[in-house]
């Protein structure tokens, strides 16, 4: 992979972002700037491992060069703006604000085998899911890769847990903010830094065809998930508008193509939602899509929001969907609620702020 200094760098203010810049790429820098190469390792660890969150927290670096670093890069940080813990089952949902003031949501789960958390890869989506709330407004902008690294680093710090697991199922579509997303896949696996194991992070996508591919290329061991929600063209055209870019026979070959590179088994998506794609027949066609390529599927009951009129599928035609898929011998899960109470479906915290912030300035 090929990146410039432009992507480090914001339109703002111009300074590279220190926290997106892996490790050989920190040395190179500072060592054009003169500076020994051990500094970098030493700024690496502060940045990944300890979680400084401002150059002012380095204090094995002296004053003067703490200083000078803050006049020649930007150093991204997340504020908490608001956290809401799940009486239920523990989950925590925060809503951090970015330097520009965009706000992004990321959740933290306990499971018995780890921390797991799930982070937003956009501001918005444009990918336009009927059933989503991360699409209602578009696309803001994309994350750079210290933005998604920082979510994992901020929720570290206010749990005091350390994280396991990733998945990049928050807001936005990870493929298509795909360079970044690579770049903080890296950092995030890297020993260097957090070193959470690639087997631990999992990248859900809508079906960007050529990235799955690409991604396919770069031998990953990460899980990729597909949200497939429908099995034939025509209904996936009704629920999710990418379909009327690519096929279900193209994605099918894409995700066999992942399966040959990688070796690592997709996981279907397939939200449950009532009457439109959960039938005994769609169990029946799912049955031999997850088998075509031996995949494991994961059911969502889909979780409804004001702005739609979807419904969720009563609880005993879930069961028999399930039912259908085992009887099929397929491997099959129906993903648990997290957080039903609170505002758990991606996008529903940011767009209740987002109401309440436009009201709030709204001339009387
Ligand atoms: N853009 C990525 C990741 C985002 S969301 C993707 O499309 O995969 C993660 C999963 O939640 C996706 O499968 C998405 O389709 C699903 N999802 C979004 N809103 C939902 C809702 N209201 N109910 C159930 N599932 C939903």
């Amino acid at each position: 992979m090929d990146f410039t200094m432009q992507d480090f760098e914001d339109n703002g203010n111009h300074k590279p972002d220190i926290k997106s810049m892996t490790l050989a790429e920190l040395e190179e820098e500072l060592a054009n700037r003169g500076e020994k190469r051990f500094r970098a390792r030493q700024m690496y660890e502060w940045m990944h491992v300890k979680l400084a969150r401002g150059f002012d927290e380095m204090t094995n670096l002296s004053r003067d060069f703490r200083a000078w670093c803050g006049e020649h890069y930007r150093y991204t940080a997340l504020e908490q703006i608001q956290m809401q813990e799940s009486r239920i089952d523990g989950t925590k949902k925060f809503l951090f604000r970015l330097a520009d003031g965009n706000m992004v949501e990321s959740v933290w789960m306990r499971y018995k085998h780890g921390n797991s958390v799930c982070i937003s890869s956009q501001v918005g989506c444009r990918m336009g899911c009927r059933f989503c709330a991360s699409t209602l407004d578009g696309l803001e902008r994309s994350l750079t890769a210290s933005e998604m690294l920082d979510q994992i680093y901020a929720i570290t710090i206010a749990t005091g847990e350390r994280v396991s697991n990733v998945v990049v199922m928050g807001i936005g579509e990870p493929l298509d903010n795909y360079e970044n997303l690579l770049r903080f896949l890296r950092m995030l696996t890297d020993e260097n830094g957090l070193h959470i194991s690639q087997r631990n992070v999992t990248v859900s996508t809508c079906g960007i065809v050529p990235k799955i591919r690409a991604l396919a290329d770069e031998k990953l061991q990460i899980t990729l998930a597909l949200s497939l929600h429908a099995t034939t063209d025509e209904k996936r055209k009704k629920l999710m508008p990418i379909a009327n870019r690519y096929s279900i026979r193209e994605l099918m070959d894409a995700c066999a193509y992942y399966f040959a590179q990688t070796g690592r088994r997709i996981t279907f998506e397939y939200s449950l939602v009532g009457g439109v794609n959960d039938t005994d027949e769609d169990a029946g066609e799912l049955s031999q899509l997850a088998a075509g390529i031996g995949s494991h599927v994961n059911l969502i009951p889909v979780n409804p929001i004001k702005e739609r009129d979807f419904v969720q599928s009563e609880a005993a035609r879930i069961q028999a969907f399930k039912n259908k898929l085992e009887k099929n011998k397929i491997n099959v899960t129906i993903r648990r609620e997290m957080g039903r109470d609170i505002d758990g479906a991606c996008g529903q915290l940011r767009r209740k702020n987002l109401a309440a912030r436009d009201a709030a300035s709204m001339p009387v």
